[in-house]
């Protein structure tokens, strides 16, 4: 049994202070970007995107 961990799970810690991130909005796969998941730092306002490529749902 494998532990599968989707993306939607996945959580992200600002990488300037640490802070447990705020889960904004996810991006469409688009022509030009692929799909993205976007974070903010409600500590510092630092906004992360995340791709969600590279992880095969089959
Ligand atoms: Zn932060």
């Amino acid at each position: 049994m494998t532990a599968v961990i989707e993306p939607q799970d996945v959580l992200r810690t600002c990488d300037k202070c640490g802070a447990a991130m705020q889960h904004l909005a996810d991006l469409p796969d688009t022509v030009r970007f692929d799909a993205a998941r976007v974070f903010r730092c409600r500590t510092c306002n630092t906004v992360a995107r995340v791709s969600l490529r590279g992880n095969n749902s089959s």
